[in-house]
């Protein structure tokens, strides 16, 4: 028979005086396994309370009661932790050091995860501030006692710690520095942790970051170990963020159609409440189309995406999303207006120092620019290309010889349109280091 759930009022009695043993015998039981009866029982025990209601007892009942109390305990320590980090957050890395040295009170559990926690959110914002606080909690380990967090579970901190650094270099893109955070963080997996949700954190950073700097097929091989990890785990919002950054690696290496249906998949199993990851998805499914020429399912996968962008989209997203909608009226056929977009784009990516975004949405208009023969204008846009690069000298020389290149060749019309598919796969793959050997944009000699 199946089991039935426990209303409010059931509730109510079961922790009364009145609750027979019958009640006792089926709800006590049915109350651990069943997660939203656990919730709901929670929210009356803790009325009950605050009301004063909640007498003592002395059967089972008293092991659910000191459960629930754990919990709020749980939940108060994590709040007053935040407390004491709302405290030192904007502090130097020297005065977090003092505090974490002297004061017993910032020596727990919680002040590193909660450290940990707002780390991961600046990230997106500030990877710099991020990184800092994630050397942070990196320090206070050493702090924390060694009878209540033995070296395994120390071990396991310090992974998390140090994802996170390597997290927040890759924002900064601040490429060596990223991968030297994710050698270091390797020197914390014990065979263990290799398989827990910790170690699979690592390897998901592990591939984006060689994902952004072009080695797409290792960055497949690394996300499909991290997604066995999580699914083992039953961590399913780990399971769908490795399914985007999947799709977002197979779409980079030009193969638009299997990175549709990988998009369409993480679709299909997204958990609720994952609003950002549905947009990222979602966005990935319109880019693919928009390369399918599959317009009429662009726009309608566009339509859907749009509202998610402008609730949950940071700064950076919206930019992205700018630079998708261009693409888009670019397919239509609506020049003019896609030439807006991408300029808006491109000018909105470069301000951030969002480079390698910006420089593919410069190439996507170069593209547009030179399909409808506007040769002037895509010169001008080489030159502004370079001018830029010349300026940051952040990007390896062979980049600026590149575009130069490519300038040569438009204004001598030897630029074909097979070389445009090259260009863009150079700018992803040798975004940070240089090709063996570069493209060369002169024309394929005839076949006899
Ligand atoms: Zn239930």
């Amino acid at each position: 028979m199946a089991e039935r759930h426990i209303s409010r009022r059931q509730f109510g009695r079961l922790f009364s005086v009145e609750a027979s043993v019958v009640e006792i015998n089926y709800g006590v039981p049915h109350l651990a396994a069943c997660r939203d009866c656990w919730i709901e029982a929670t929210e009356v025990v803790a009325s009950l309370r605050d009301t004063k209601n909640l007498p003592r007892f002395s059967d089972s009942r008293d092991a659910v009661v000191t459960l629930m109390e754990a919990e709020e305990d749980r939940i108060a320590r994590s709040l007053r932790s935040k407390g004491w980090w709302a405290g030192l957050k904007d502090a130097t890395l020297g005065e977090q050091k003092e505090k974490i040295n002297e004061v017993a009170a910032v020596q727990t559990g919680e002040v590193f995860e909660t450290i940990i926690h707002q780390a991961q959110i600046l990230a997106r914002r500030d990877p710099f501030a991020a990184e800092r606080s994630a050397m942070t909690a990196h320090l206070l380990v050493d702090k924390l006692s060694d009878i209540q967090f033995p070296p395994p579970v120390k071990n396991a901190f310090r992974l998390s710690a140090m994802t996170v650094v390597a997290n927040s270099r890759r924002l900064a893109a601040n490429w060596p520095g990223a991968f030297e955070a994710v050698s270091r963080a390797r020197t914390y997996l014990t065979p263990q942790q290799m398989v827990s949700v910790e170690g699979a954190n690592l390897i998901s950073v592990h591939a984006s970051l060689v994902c952004d700097t072009g080695l797409l097929e290792e960055a497949e091989i690394l996300l499909y170990q991290a997604a066995g990890i999580y699914r083992g785990a039953g961590d399913f919002v780990g399971v769908a963020k490795i399914g985007v950054k999947e799709a977002d690696a197979i779409l980079a290496s030009g193969r638009p159609e299997e990175a549709l249906m990988k998009a369409r998949d993480v679709l299909a199993i997204m958990p609720p409440g994952c609003a950002r990851l549905e947009m990222f998805a979602r966005n990935i499914a319109t880019e693919s189309l928009v390369g399918l020429g599959r317009l009429s399912e662009a726009l309608r996968s566009y339509g859907r995406a749009k509202p998610l962008n402008e609730q949950f989209g940071g700064e950076v997203d919206l930019l992205k999303f700018e630079y998708l909608e261009a693409k888009i009226l670019d397919a239509l056929g609506d020049a003019r207006e896609s030439e807006k977009l991408f300029r808006s784009a491109i000018h909105g990516l470069t301000e951030a120092e969002i480079y390698r975004s910006a420089f593919i949405a410069r190439l996507a208009l170069f593209e547009s620019l030179f399909k409808r023969a506007a040769f002037g204008k895509a010169a001008r846009l080489c030159e502004e290309a370079i001018g830029l690069l010349q300026k940051t000298k952040r990007i390896h020389a062979q980049m600026s010889q590149v575009w130069k290149d490519l300038l040569v060749a438009v204004k001598t019309q030897a630029l074909e349109e097979y070389h445009l598919s090259v260009m863009k796969d150079y700018l992803i793959r040798h975004w940070t280091s240089p090709a063996t050997n570069a493209p060369v944009f002169t024309a394929k000699p005839k076949p006899d």
